[in-house]
C-alpha cells in the first residue's frame, strides 16, 4: 500500500493507494499550523498498517537539497507557522519508511507526466495559476532541480500597457505572482477573480503576464509540453488567451509542437498532485 501527501497552503490532501495507484481513500483539510494538521495526517495514515512508502509534494519554499542541513524543511514561505519546520523530519519520525519528498507542482508535474495529460513526452512543464503560481519540470524523467527547486512564478515580467497595479508579491512586488496569480484579481478590483465577467480586460492582462512567462520557459527548457493547472486557469477562456499571447511573443523564433498539444490543462485535473505524490512514493521504495 501506498500513501501520498498533496500539502498544499490552503489545504492538505492525504490518500492511500494499492501498489497499481488505485486510490483506497482520499481526505482532505484546512491547513492550520503544522502541529494541527500533522496530527491530522497521522491519525489517517496510522489506519493503515501495511503502508510501504509515502510521497509528499509540498507547498514552499521547501528544501529538497540531500546535502543540506535543512532537507525536508519548509524554509522562506510567507505561512509563518510553518517557517523552519522539519516537515519531512517529522514524518519520518513518526513513520520508519521510505518518503519521497518534492513542492507540489512537481508531483503535479510527475503525475501528469506518468500518467497524464504528458504520459507519451520525455518531458513536460507544470505550471500552477491559483493563490500563488508555481511551477515544476520533468526533463527525461527527472526533475530539473539544483541548488534547489525551480521557483518559476517569481520570475520578472514586463507591465501591460493598461495594467497600473503595482503587484502584491511581499518579496518582488511586481514579480509573475504579484501581477497575475489570483489575489491580484482581487487586489486590483475588491472582488475576487471567480466573480468577474469572462470578457473583461483583466483575463487579457493576465494571459499577457503569463505567456510572457511560458516564453522564458520555452526558451530555457524547450519542453515538450506545458501543462497550466490552478483555480485562474479554470476561467474557460483564459488557455486560448495565453495560447494566442504566447503565439505573438514568441513571434515563431523556435520551433515548438502544435499550440494545441503544446499548452494544455491537466487531464488528471486536481488529482494530478495526489498521484504525483502516490508515483513519488513508489519511486522511493
Ligand atoms: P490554491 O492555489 O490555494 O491551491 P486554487 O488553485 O483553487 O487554490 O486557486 C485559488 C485562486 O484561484 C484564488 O485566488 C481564486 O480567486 C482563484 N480562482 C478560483 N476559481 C476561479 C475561477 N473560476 N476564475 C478565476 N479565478 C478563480
Ligand atoms: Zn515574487
Amino acid at each position: 500500500m501506498l500513501g501520498a501527501i498533496e500539502a498544499g497552503g490552503t489545504k492538505f490532501v492525504c490518500a492511500v493507494s494499492d501498489e497499481d495507484l488505485n486510490i483506497i481513500e482520499r481526505v482532505s483539510f484546512p491547513t492550520t499550523t503544522p502541529e494541527e494538521t500533522l496530527e491530522k495526517v497521522f491519525h489517517f495514515f496510522d489506519t493503515y498498517e501495511d503502508l510501504k512508502a509515502i510521497g509528499i509534494g509540498s507547498f514552499g519554499p521547501i528544501d529538497i537539497n540531500k546535502h543540506s542541513k535543512k532537507y525536508g524543511y519548509v524554509t522562506s514561505t510567507p505561512k509563518l507557522a510553518w517557517k523552519n519546520f522539519d516537515f519531512l523530519g517529522e514524518m519520518k519520525k513518526h513513520y520508519p519508511l521510505p518518503m519521497g519528498w518534492t513542492t507540489d507542482v512537481n508531483a503535479a508535474c510527475l503525475g501528469e507526466y506518468e500518467v497524464g495529460s504528458a504520459a507519451n513526452n520525455d518531458s513536460c512543464i507544470y505550471l500552477t495559476v491559483g493563490t500563488g503560481i508555481g511551477g515544476g519540470a520533468i526533463m527525461n524523467g527527472r526533475f530539473v532541480e539544483g541548488f534547489g527547486h525551480p521557483e518559476m512564478g517569481h520570475i520578472l515580467v514586463k507591465p501591460h500597457q493598461k495594467d497600473d497595479f503595482e503587484g502584491w508579491c511581499p518579496y518582488h512586488r511586481n514579480c509573475l505572482e504579484g501581477l497575475a496569480a489570483g489575489p491580484s484579481v482581487e487586489k486590483r478590483y475588491g472582488i475576487k477573480a471567480q466573480e468577474i465577467d469572462a470578457d473583461h480586460e483583466i483575463w487579457q492582462i493576465l494571459a499577457y503576464y503569463l505567456a510572457q512567462a511560458l516564453v522564458d520557459y520555452t526558451l530555457i527548457l524547450r519542453p515538450e509540453k506545458i501543462i497550466l493547472g490552478g483555480g485562474v486557469m479554470s476561467q474557460i477562456q483564459m488557455l486560448d488567451l495565453v495560447k494566442k499571447e504566447f503565439t505573438t511573443l514568441l513571434a515563431n523564433y523556435v520551433e515548438i509542437p502544435d499550440i494545441h498539444s503544446y499548452i494544455v490543462r491537466p487531464s488528471l485535473g486536481n488529482n494530478a498532485g495526489i498521484m504525483g505524490g502516490l508515483l513519488l512514493a513508489r519511486k522511493s521504495l
